[in-house]
Parts: C-alpha cells; structure tokens; sequence
C-alpha cells in the first residue's frame, strides 16, 4: 500500500501536463490501496496565492481525483500549505549549517547566469562554486551590502538510482549539479530542501512526476540521505507535446482548465488523458476510478508524448 501525492505549484491554474501527472500519481497509489496526500507547493508567497490553491482543489474534485489528507481538508501530517511549513525547513538548515555543509553565497542572478560554466540537465548553470571558499572576514563584508543564499557544499560524488518508470539514472554532484541553494537571499527556501522533507513528513512512499523533474532526483536523494531520512521510489513521466511536438507550459491558454471545463466533461477529459497514457486504445469517456482495474506502469510510454491534433 503506497502513499503518493499531489504537489501542485499554485502560481496559477493547472495545465494538461498538470492534470495528466495528478491523474497518474493518483493512479499509481490507489491501484495499490493506497492513500494519496495533497501538498500545495507554494513556496514563494508572491507568486502563489491562496486563491489559486483553492481553484485547484477545485480542478482536481472536478476531474473525480480525491485525496485522503492535506490541501484543506487537513490531517495528521499538516499543515499542507508550504508557506506555513517554514519552521521545518529553517531547523534543516540550521542542522546542515551546523555540520559545516553550507555556506553563504552572495552572487547575483545576473553573476551566475553570465558564468559561463556548465549547464545542468534541466539547462540552469552550475553553480562555479564562486563563494564557497570565501573568508569569514569577506562574507561579513559582503553580507553588509546583499543578504545571502545558503547553498549546500556538494562532495565529488556519483548518484544514481532506479526510476520506477524511466529506469536507471545517474548524476556526478560536483560536475552535473553544483552546490545548490536550499534557502533564497530573500528568505525563500528551495524547493528541492522543502520537497525531501515534506515527503518524508508525510510518509509519501511514491512520487509521480513529469520527467523535467528527473534532474533533480539526485540532489533531492542526497539531502534524504544528509538528513537521514528514507526516501520514495520516484515514477517520471514522459511529458506532453502540442501536435508540433512542444512542450505544454502554463502559457498555453488554450489547454488550461478553464478551457477545458466549458468544453467537455470530467469522464471525456480523464479518457482522453488516459488515452494519452496508454490506458486504452481510444479516448472514450472513462472515470479515474473505472481505470484502476487495468493501470500498469508498463503501459505508460516513456517518451514525450504527442497530443494529436484537435484531441482536445
Ligand atoms: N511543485 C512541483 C510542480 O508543480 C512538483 C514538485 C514535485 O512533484 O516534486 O511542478
């Protein structure tokens, strides 16, 4: 029996690729009698309003997705809302401070984004590791000018692991990923520090996501393995495509929810989605529930998929 989740970034309403990962997410843990946990993953107050939290409850009852605990609803692991878990986050990063596993980095975007370093996968620099070996004479200097970052000092070290989807993959920490930022020089905490300990909080024992967040696999399983904490088996999913063979963003009006609900009903868009997903050979109307009976991971296709054209 699998705990998965939902993680919604509410900075504003849902798109296809949204729905078609909370679908499979939900999926994959209740086809085993399992419990799905809801997080809202709004981590910088600015861009992520309660409002929008809520309108994706919305979506997602509407879609016939329910969860067991968390969003409003409550439970036992809360709260549910990052902006109210930020206690958590600052005691981790005063106990990976304490061990001497950070430091404080006072480049600016603009700095690391000129750098011409490497990329990592998902196409961010690595960080050149400008201020790691600062005095402590210079970073009070400099702290007197710019508030830092806290970014965490990653040791020359290979991580790999198994995904329950895509299969084997690996990253050096040093070469591919960089020390990274576990706290923003605004205050923000990083999702990648705030998505490990919220899962192990929440005892989720499965993550369903898009494949874009495959990269950050290997810096999320060594800060589990920093704090001591177990870590989920991790599903990636192939990301969907307009007709051209883009990739759907948030900017594409014309697949956002809204849309979609004036268009059609819940069963056409969940059997569409599930068509999608290799659940069935057409998309004819289905509920989520009416496909737990038939869901396999082997079914799902491993390679971005296409939305044909006029599908939705
Ligand atoms: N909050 C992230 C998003 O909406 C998902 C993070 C995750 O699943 O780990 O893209």
């Amino acid at each position: 029996m699998e705990t998965g989740r939902f993680a919604p970034s509410p900075s504003g309403r849902m798109h296809l690729g949204n729905l078609f990962c909370s679908l499979l997410a939900w999926l994959s843990a209740k086809s085993t009698g399992g419990r799905v946990v809801l997080r809202i993953e709004d981590l910088d107050p600015l861009r992520c309003p309660r409002a929008f939290a809520d309108e994706i409850e919305q979506d997602l009852a509407w879609l016939g997705l329910a969860w067991d605990e968390g969003g409003s609803l409550g439970g036992p692991h809360g709260p549910y809302y990052q902006q109210e878990r930020t206690a958590l986050y600052a005691g981790a990063c005063d106990m990976l401070a304490a061990r001497g596993l950070t430091y404080p980095c006072f480049c600016s975007r603009a700095q690391l984004h000129a750098a011409s370093a490497p990329h990592r996968a998902d196409g961010t620099p690595v960080y050149p590791g400008t201020c790691r070996a600062l005095t402590r004479a210079e970073q009070a200097a400099k702290a007197r000018v710019r508030p830092p970052a806290l970014r965490l000092a990653v040791p020359d070290e290979r991580v790999e692991f198994v995904d329950g989807h895509l299969g084997r993959y690996a990253e050096d920490l040093a070469k591919d990923c960089g020390d990274f930022i576990l706290r923003r020089s605004d205050g923000v905490h990083a999702y990648q520090l705030a998505v490990v300990l919220d899962d192990a909080a929440m005892g989720v024992t499965q993550v369903v996501r898009g494949a874009d967040l495959l990269s950050s696999t290997p810096r999320q399983l060594y800060l589990y393995r920093l704090l001591g904490l177990p870590a989920p088996r991790f599903y990636h999913l192939p990301l969907l495509t307009d007709a051209k063979g883009r990739r759907l963003s948030k900017r594409d009006g014309d697949v956002s929810l809204e849309t979609l609900r004036q268009r059609y009903a819940p069963e056409q868009v969940v059997g569409r989605l599930a068509f999608l997903a290799g659940l069935q050979g057409e998309p004819a109307p289905r509920t989520a529930k009416s496909l737990l009976d038939g869901f396999a991971w082997e079914k799902v296709p491993k390679e971005d998929i296409r939305i044909p054209e006029g599908l939705f």
